[in-house]
């Protein structure tokens, strides 16, 4: 299962995100369609697992791109979790794979995701 990784305009997400969290319908919908148009199961960025729909999103800020956020798919599991364990862990597996990807350190910073 691939971990996918979307890289969206940062004001939008955000904007969406606190709609969400005040139970928009319409931004409720936004957040769930994020992973909508993928068929394949969504592997969960914390743990493996397969992360159930509707998928669960972190949305992770690097201030190194202050216009764009990074979103991840997390299983419901790992939702649950203490938000600085999630936060600690993503931050350590991206930093990972962005390091993978272009040999540079790159640092995180992390919104709180909407609950439902
Ligand atoms: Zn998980």
């Amino acid at each position: 299962m691939p971990v996918m990784i979307l890289t969206l305009p940062r004001a939008e997400v955000y904007e969406q995100d606190r709609l969400a969290q005040a139970n928009d319908p319409a931004a409720i919908q936004y957040m769930e369609n994020l992973w909508a148009g993928v068929d394949e199961d969504l592997s969960c960025l914390l743990c493996d697992a397969v992360a159930e729909r509707p998928v669960h999103s972190l949305i992770i800020g690097s201030p190194g791109r202050s216009d764009e956020v990074t979103v991840v798919p997390v299983c419901q599991a790992c939702m649950a979790l203490p938000r600085l364990v999630k936060w600690n862990r993503a931050s350590r597996l991206l930093r990972k794979m962005h390091q993978a990807r272009t040999g540079k350190q790159r640092h995180y910073s992390f919104h709180v995701p909407h609950r439902r």
